[in-house]
This record gives structure tokens, C-alpha cells and sequence, in this order.
């Protein structure tokens, strides 16, 4: 039996379908004739789906969208000459989309003994899917299909293994994180490699977390998807035109995007370019920088490099919005704190908001909270006295803290550190600057001790302090200080020293007659 099975013959139809298969080939586009027939025969044997068109050309434009759809190549299979004509199409189109895709054509006949193992087929699924992905051409002679082999002869090349995941330099990482962070008007442009890079779940993370607009191109419609109200297709021309910052996730600039060039964009837009493909980077337009690599670890790369950065007032604000009871009376002073703080904190009822007032007066947060908080226990008791301060400004008045304490009002007292008046200076910059002179020749008047713990005051009273950095840290203790009413809390949430970034709405894309 076992000499019997050594001289089991195997035709060149059913090495190429089994090569097929070992590669995870699922589907098979085609037009059959001779030689192809008994590929197509043999590979529907095996279980890849077999689908006969009546056109090479819809054929391959089949096969290289189930390419684009799975991440693996789908195959088009072609008789030589006018087959393999009207399969140029497809595979021009599946170049230009950047979409994986083989082709295997039949040609004439050629003497040849053996055949050996097909080799070519890793070779065409991994250059199909490897780097940017495109179309990839296999020529079978005629003889190869229908010749006779020993089943022992064959040996078949192990599947390809998926593509290697590559991530950008972290110095680009970073620069690129800063611009957008600067940026008065960004624009996130999601093509359709971002589609096929299956980076859908961190690119909205990234658009929710920094707020950011974005635009798809047609193919990236639905990445994140078209009703998100981050989405600024209704104002695509403006969105382009004004836009100060440009960060292209997978999508080219050609003419879809009007070569990214003036009058369609300003003139001195910045480009951060994210591809897989590094001929691509700074066709057309010189970027501010380029990200070299896959672009969902690209974009997780910038979603870990956010979160190590300090917080700006908005960060602040949004996450101090989204858990404030809309009952609750806000009291705030301070300078970017308060103009800032009241331009996205909601008020929903009268005589609920104060603040430094008329006089414009700088101490009086404490007592107004103190105020607010026997006012609220003697006539609507639960209702939560929340009062955000500058550092500053909390500087004024701290040591209500005390007061606040002494008659267990349960106040939560936020206070925004920017080491300073306006804005201070970091930890290092303060250590560089006092190396070799006294604070007081050299301090600009308006800083204040770096990294104060404010909420060391709160705790020394028997209140809660907290400490916070990360959007993460400032959620929880926010969550923690609402669900405590029966003592006061600090949290003292540590924000960039010199941010004061614009706010992120989009009026700049709806204004009229502009
Ligand atoms: P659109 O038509 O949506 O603007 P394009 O076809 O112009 O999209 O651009 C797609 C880009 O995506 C190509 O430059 C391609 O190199 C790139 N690309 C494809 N897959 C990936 C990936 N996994 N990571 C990064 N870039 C990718
Ligand atoms: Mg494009």
C-alpha cells in the first residue's frame, strides 16, 4: 500500500488549487477555458468559493474588493491573451485602490519535467498584502495544469504570514501630537486605508478624546461613522479651506483631495501624513511630518502619547461637564479658569452661577461656596455646591478651607494648577531657572510654586484630597467626590503650565458668507 500511495499521481490543476488553499485563499473570481478550467474545478473541490463571471474584467474588480473586504488576496483567474486584457482593468484599479489581489493566467504550453512546489504563490500573497497592498500577477503555462505529478514530489510552501505591524518614530509621534494640540482650526482626513487597516475603533477614540473634526473620502465613510457629530462632511469645502492643521489617516493627495494645493486649502496648512507606503510621504505638498506606518499603531502610538502630556483647560472643562449634576450651583474665579470654565460649564437654572462679579474681585470663591452650600442644606438638601478655582485665585481665601471643614459643608472645590497667575512655568524650568539666582531676580512675577499640593490644605482638615494628572485620575475622583456628601474635597488637577488652547468648537466650518 504504501509503494501504491508513493506513485499517486497529482494533476498541476490540483497543486495549484491545494498551493491556493494553503495560502487562505477563499474566493476565486473568474472566466473559465482552456488551460484555466481544471484550476477552477479544482479549487471549488477544496472548498474555495468559486464565482464565473462573464467578463475578466468585473471578474478581477470582484477579486480585488474581497482583497480590500478580508485583508487577504482574492484570486481572478484568466485565460492568456484577451482574459488576461480584460483583467488589466482590474488589476489597475486594484493597484490604484492599493488593494490586494492576485491574478492567475493561463498561457501556451512550454516543456517542462517537473514542477516542483509553487512557489510563487507565498510570494504573490505576501507582495500582494505586504506593505501597500496592490495587485499581483501569477502566468501558468498549459502543461502545468494538466501535467501529472507523484504526490510525494510536491511540497507546499507554508501560508504566508500576516503583514508585520509597523509604528511610526516616536519623535514624530511627538511632534505630531503638539501640532494638533496647537492647532486653531485640525482636520482629520480618514481615506480608505485607514478602512482597510481596520483602524476604525482607536481613530474614533482619537477624534472623541481630542475632539477633533473629521472628513471622510468616499471610501473611508463609516470608519467612524457619517452621524458622529464630529463629522463635518455637510461643510467639506470649508472644512478644507480653513482648515490649519491636516492629518491624513490613509488617504492620498490627489485629485479626490484636490492635490492638497491652494485655492482649495490654505497656503500654509500643515500636513501630518500617516501611511504605510513612505514613496507617498510628501507627494504633492511638503508635511509638517510624516508618520511612517500602519495607521491604527500609528494612531494608538498618539492616543499613548496623549495621554502622558498635560492636561489644557478644555480637557479639563469637558470632563467637569460631563459628570456635574445640572442642578448644582458653580462658583468660579480665577482668570482662564473662569473665562474659559464659563464658556463650557452649563448653567440650567437661575441664580446658580457666581462668580469674581462686577468688580471683577479675586478671593470672594470660598465664601460664595460657603454661602451656596448652607443655602442649598437649608432648603434643598442633595443639591452639590461646586466651585472651580484658579490657583491663584484659591490662594486668595484658602484657608476657608477650614470653615468648610469645621461645619462639614461637602463643597468640592476644584482647583485648576497652572502654577501660576495666567500661567506658570514647570517643575524643571523652575529648578534650571533658580540654579545659580534667587527667585526673586529671576521668577516672572507671575509664577507660583510648581506642583503645589493644594489638596494637602483640604486633607490637614479631615476633607479628601486628590491629586490629579490624567483625564483618567480626574474622572474617578470627580465620580468619588459627587458619590461622598458628608465631607468637603479639593482636587487639585494639574494642567499644562502655558496652555490655554482655543476652544474646539467648529463655528469656523458654519460661519456664513466667509
Ligand atoms: P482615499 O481614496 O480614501 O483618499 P487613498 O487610496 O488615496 O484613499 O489612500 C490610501 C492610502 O492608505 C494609500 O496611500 C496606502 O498606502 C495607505 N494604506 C493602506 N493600508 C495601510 C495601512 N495598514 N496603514 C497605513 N497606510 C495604509
Ligand atoms: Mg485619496
Amino acid at each position: 500500500e504504501r509503494s501504491d500511495r508513493s506513485e499517486e499521481q497529482v494533476s498541476g490543476a490540483k497543486v495549484i488549487a491545494q498551493a491556493l488553499k494553503t495560502q487562505n485563499v477563499e474566493y476565486m473570481f473568474g472566466v473559465v477555458g482552456i488551460p484555466v478550467t481544471e484550476i477552477a474545478i479544482a479549487a471549488q473541490e477544496l472548498g474555495i468559493r468559486y464565482i464565473g463571471m462573464r467578463n475578466e474584467q468585473a471578474a478581477c474588480y470582484a477579486a480585488s474588493a474581497v482583497g480590500y473586504l478580508t485583508g487577504r488576496p482574492g484570486v481572478c483567474l484568466v485565460v492568456s491573451g484577451p482574459g488576461l486584457i480584460h483583467a488589466l482593468g482590474g488589476m489597475a484599479n486594484s493597484n490604484m485602490n492599493c488593494w490586494p489581489l492576485i491574478v492567475i493566467g493561463g498561457s501556451s504550453e512550454r516543456n517542462q519535467e517537473t514542477m516542483g512546489a509553487f512557489q510563487e504563490f507565498p510570494q504573490a500573497v505576501r507582495s500582494s498584502i505586504y506593505g501597500r497592498p496592490g495587485a499581483c500577477y501569477v502566468d501558468i503555462p498549459a502543461d502545468f495544469v494538466t501535467l501529472q505529478v507523484n504526490v510525494n514530489s510536491i511540497k507546499y510552501k507554508e501560508c504566508c504570514m500576516p503583514p508585520p505591524v509597523s509604528m511610526a518614530e516616536t519623535s514624530a509621534v511627538c511632534m505630531a501630537a503638539s501640532i494638533i494640540r496647537n492647532a486653531k482650526q485640525p482636520l482629520l482626513i480618514i481615506g480608505k486605508g485607514a478602512a482597510y487597516a481596520h483602524a476604525e475603533e482607536s481613530i474614533r477614540k482619537l477624534v472623541e478624546q481630542c475632539k477633533l473634526p473629521f472628513l471622510p473620502t468616499p471610501m473611508g465613510k463609516g470608519v467612524v461613522p457619517d452621524n458622529h457629530p464630529n463629522c463635518v462632511s455637510a461643510a467639506r469645502s470649508r472644512a478644507l479651506q480653513f482648515a490649519d492643521v491636516i492629518v491624513l489617516f490613509g488617504a492620498r493627495l490627489n485629485w479626490i483631495l484636490h492635490f492638497g494645493l491652494p485655492p482649495r486649502y490654505q497656503p500654509d496648512v500643515k500636513f501630518i501624513q500617516v501611511d504605510i507606503c513612505a514613496e507617498e510621504l510628501g507627494n504633492n505638498v511638503r508635511p509638517a511630518v510624516t508618520l511612517l506606518g500602519d495607521i491604527n499603531a500609528v494612531t494608538k502610538q498618539e492616543l499613548a502619547s496623549k495621554k502622558s502630556l498635560p492636561m489644557n483647560y478644555y480637557t479639563v472643562f469637558y470632563h467637569i461637564q460631563e459628570q456635574l449634576p445640572r442642578d448644582c450651583f458653580v462658583v468660579s474665579e480665577g482668570a482662564n479658569t473662569m473665562d474659559i470654565g464659563r464658556t463650557v460649564l452649563q448653567n440650567y437654572l437661575p441664580r446658580h452661577r457666581l462668580d469674581a462679579g462686577t468688580f471683577g474681585t479675586m478671593g470672594v470663591g470660598l465664601g460664595f461656596a460657603i454661602a451656596a452650600a448652607l443655602v442649598a442644606k437649608d432648603r434643598n438638601p442633595g443639591k452639590r455646591v461646586i466651585c472651580v478655582e484658579g490657583d491663584s485665585a484659591f490662594g486668595f481665601s484658602g484657608m476657608e478651607v477650614e470653615t468648610m471643614c469645621r461645619y462639614n459643608l461637602p463643597i468640592i472645590l476644584l482647583v485648576v494648577n497652572n502654577n501660576g497667575i495666567y500661567h506658570g512655568v514647570d517643575k524643571d524650568s523652575w529648578k534650571e531657572m533658580l540654579k545659580c539666582q534667587d527667585a526673586s531676580t529671576v521668577a516672572p512675577p507671575m509664577c507660583l510654586l510648581p506642583d503645589s499640593h493644594y489638596e494637602q490644605v483640604m486633607a490637614a482638615f479631615g476633607g479628601k484630597g486628590y491629586f490629579v494628572q490624567t483625564p483618567e485620575e480626574l474622572q474617578k475622583s470627580l465620580r468619588q467626590t459627587l458619590e461622598d456628601t458628608t465631607k468637603p474635597s479639593l482636587i487639585n488637577i494639574m494642567i499644562e503650565p502655558q496652555g490655554t488652547r482655543k476652544a474646539q468648537d467648529f463655528h469656523w466650518l458654519t460661519r456664513s458668507n466667509m
